[in-house]
């Protein structure tokens, strides 16, 4: 169902180039789906394979999940 809608996420308006990020997350290019990484409080940048068109870019659903580390069992026990 891809209404007149569409392009504004569920997150609200999308963001474009110049403009402040406001919340971490992994971005893509509408233009190209060029994925990038940024941070809070970093300016949007233009698409870099586009860089004559206003970039709009799309948040992805990532959810980051902190590392579990398994310990590998003992592979020289001690024996006595
Ligand atoms: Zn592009």
């Amino acid at each position: 169902m891809d209404g007149p809608g569409a392009l504004a996420g569920r997150y609200g308006p999308v963001p474009r180039n110049g403009e402040i990020n406001t919340a971490f997350g992994v971005y893509k290019s509408l233009c190209c789906e060029y994925e990038i990484v940024v941070r809070e409080g970093a300016t949007f940048p233009q698409c870099p394979k586009h860089p004559n068109v206003p970039t709009v870019w799309n948040v992805l659903d990532i959810e980051i999940r902190p590392l579990r580390v398994t310990r590998k069992t003992n592979p020289d026990p001690p024996n006595r």
